[in-house]
Parts: C-alpha cells; structure tokens; sequence
C-alpha cells in the first residue's frame, strides 16, 4: 500500500480556502481540519495511485459535477466550525476518523 492518495482530499482543502476568503471566521489549522474532516465525512473519496497523472486528469475533467457536492459540504463545514471553533465536536461516527492531510 504505497502511494495511495485521495484526491478528494485535496480538493477539499482547497475548496476551503476559496469559500474562506469570503468569511470573518477563524481560519487555523485546527479549524481548517475540522471543516475538512466534515466535509470528507459526507463526500466519496477518489482514492488514485498517485503516479497515475491519467486519473488525476480524469478526476479533473470530471469535477464540475461533483463541484457542487463539494461546495456544499465545505460551506456546511465552514458555517459550523465558523460558529463554534476549537470546540474539538466529534465529526465521525466511529474512532477510525483520522486525517492524513497535515
Ligand atoms: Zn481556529
């Protein structure tokens, strides 16, 4: 198990940062995991090898669609972390919830 990646995860992240800009909200690392963590729950992860630049295109070329299910769960994500920070809320059902994004 090498070099697996998700991609979704990445653009998550950097969905974050698009909609933060427009915002007041804290916007540390702790905060920013916590929207990604929320927002990873309730969106498919596209897991590719990562030598594989193919499917990263095709991931690409795909995403308008899946744009909007992006958008609308990091904007969720935003508004409640934004509203409650370093509250440490529990955003997964079980304990296996670990992000690899730092
Ligand atoms: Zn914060």
């Amino acid at each position: 198990m090498t070099g697996l990646i998700n991609l979704m995860e990445e653009t998550v992240l950097s969905k974050i940062d698009q909609l933060w800009e427009g915002t007041d909200y804290c916007k540390c690392d702790s905060c920013k995991m916590d929207v990604a963590a929320y927002a990873l729950n309730r969106l498919p992860p596209q897991y590719v090898q990562s030598l594989k630049g193919k499917v990263l295109y095709q991931f690409a070329s795909s995403q308008t669609q899946r744009d909007i299910e992006v958008t609308v769960a990091v904007s969720s994500g935003i508004e409640i972390v934004g509203k409650a920070p370093h509250k440490n809320v529990n955003f997964v059902s079980d304990e296996d919830g670990t992000l690899s994004a730092g």
